[in-house]
């Protein structure tokens, strides 16, 4: 749930999960609508489909090392070592914003930090941070240090326990680590979104030509990468680097426009609870205004 989302707008929902799921095998007994149900307001969803998978799996067994957690659907490295240190205590170190904030500044590290060769190598320096030391204390530690004292800007050297040794402090290099990551580019899309409904059911698919969704149930229609935002269009919409325009198509269109065969037909009541993603959401309530 943390991912993306601060932990102060996590709580509520998180107290609300536990008490729906009280253990691991409660959420893998659960049908995904009503994890979605739970997970409601939250959004990012491909979180909630993953944690209900792995639970799926821990209900079976749960693993105790980094690199068997990283098999676990949405585990990756960061969450994998983070439980890995503080659940089980293995010495492997952990490697989130503020980490590499205080790594990049201690060593004074000139690195593309993005790029997986440099990556690999603050992972290095990350496990050699904790080496022969409760790795758990360690981790949580270094993160602290991140989010409260060696912050982006600012930083509060004179209460750093590591100033005398923090290069970037010596060579006065703080403002320029860590690096600027450049900005991702931003991808236009025109989505011609079809409602088709019949006797209180509405169509709904998985979505091959839409990358911004990947694998999703979604509505039917086609997705184009576009050069610049299209003149007519009626809402908008953005996940993640994907500025979405949404059209959505007359009443008229024919079910057998529909090629996608991976499709069903669900109580148009309930698509909140099979497709909560906002982008549908908005979209369906468009389409009732109409
Ligand atoms: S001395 Fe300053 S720049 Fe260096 S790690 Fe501490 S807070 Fe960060």
């Amino acid at each position: 749930m943390l991912q993306q989302t601060t932990t102060q707008a996590v709580i509520p929902f998180y107290e609300r999960f536990l008490k729906r799921f009280p253990t691991v095998q409660t959420l893998a007994k659960a049908k995904i609508e009503d994890v979605y149900e739970m997970w409601s307001g939250l959004g990012y969803y491909s979180r909630a489909r993953n944690l209900h998978k792995a639970s799926q799996v821990l209900a079976k067994k749960f693993p105790q090392t980094a690199g068997e957690l990283l098999e676990l659907p949405g585990f990756g490295p960061y969450t994998s070592r983070s439980v890995a240190s503080l659940a089980f205590s293995e010495s492997v170190g952990v490697l989130d914003g503020n980490v590499i904030r205080v790594l990049t500044r201690v060593h004074d590290l000139d690195y593309d930090w993005w790029k997986t060769a440099e990556r690999r190598e603050l992972q290095r320096l990350a496990d050699a941070w904790v080496k022969g030391l409760p790795s758990e204390e360690m981790n949580q530690a270094l993160m602290e240090l991140g989010a409260t004292v060696c912050v982006p800007q600012n930083p509060a050297c004179l209460l750093c326990p590591l100033n005398k040794i923090c290069e970037a402090r010596a060579n006065a290099t703080i403002a320029l680590r860590p690096r600027k990551r450049p900005r991702r580019q931003r991808e236009v899309w025109a989505w011609q979104v079809q409602i088709i409904e019949k006797k209180g059911k509405i169509l709904i698919c998985r979505n091959p030509t839409v990358p911004f969704m990947k694998g999703q149930w979604l509505l039917p229609g086609e997705a184009k990468l576009v050069k610049k935002m299209p003149k007519q269009f009626h809402f908008r919409h953005s996940v993640t680097h994907h500025d979405i325009f949404v059209t959505l198509q007359p009443a008229s269109s024919k079910l057998d426009e529909v090629t996608f065969s991976d499709r069903k037909w669900i109580s148009s009541s309930e698509l909140h609870r099979h497709v909560p993603a906002s982008l549908v959401q908005k979209a369906y309530q468009m389409h009732q205004r109409r």
